[in-house]
């Protein structure tokens, strides 16, 4: 059972560990896939990270984005898009209601590498658009509720916690592994393999 977005907590090799600030990057190098991030990023936070990244050469990038409940400087997130494309590093997108935004930007920027957009819940459409770049979609419990839920499942997609690691992340994980099977009508282990496959990009 892999977790394809979580945040810091008890040890897992079978997770992608997110950041969202410089004060956790210390611990992340205890997580096999780990990814460093600004939610939401300054000038000098983006040196920081960048640093990090010279010094960490397996390390992911993330996550990061725009958020309609707060306001970010779009300069900056092309400057993380920009990293990503000259590092050839994976990275991690956190949006919410600004898919039209981060899309024009990694054209404009012209990333290459593969990445992840965490807790997907926007449309069918939207994930298609995102999938011709080399993105990958990956959905949370909320992404349950969603109106095009149903519509993503034909699609490679991940799945997450999006929850410090825990006992808790993982009852939840579980649980949504079980929704996810059961709506598309195939056995746990088969959508196992399907992730397995799926995120076999992001743990070579
Ligand atoms: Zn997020």
């Amino acid at each position: 059972m892999f977790d394809a977005h979580c945040h810091i907590g008890i040890p897992s090799a079978q997770a992608i560990v997110c950041s969202s600030e410089p004060g956790e990057y210390d611990q992340l190098q205890a997580y096999r896939y780990h990814a460093y991030g600004l939610l939401r990023p300054a000038d000098r936070d983006v040196d920081t990270l960048e640093q990090r990244l010279f010094a960490d050469r397996g390390a992911m990038i993330g996550e990061f984005g725009l958020d309609c409940r707060w306001e970010t400087d779009e300069r900056l997130v092309e400057r993380l898009l920009c990293l990503a494309r000259d590092l050839d590093r994976p990275f991690v997108l956190h949006v919410v209601h600004r898919h039209d935004r981060i899309l024009r930007l990694i054209k404009q920027v012209g990333t290459k590498s593969c990445f992840i957009v965490h807790g997907f819940t926007s449309s069918r459409q939207t994930a298609l658009s995102y999938m011709r770049l080399g993105g990958t979609i990956s959905l949370s419990p909320r992404s349950l509720a969603s109106r095009d839920f149903r519509k993503l499942l034909d699609l490679g997609f991940l799945l997450e916690s999006d929850l410090p690691l825990s006992g808790e992340s993982l009852k939840v994980l579980d649980s949504l592994y079980e929704s996810v099977a059961a709506a598309m009508s195939i056995s746990r282990e088969r959508l196992e393999e399907r992730i397995n496959v799926t995120g076999s990009v992001f743990t070579a």
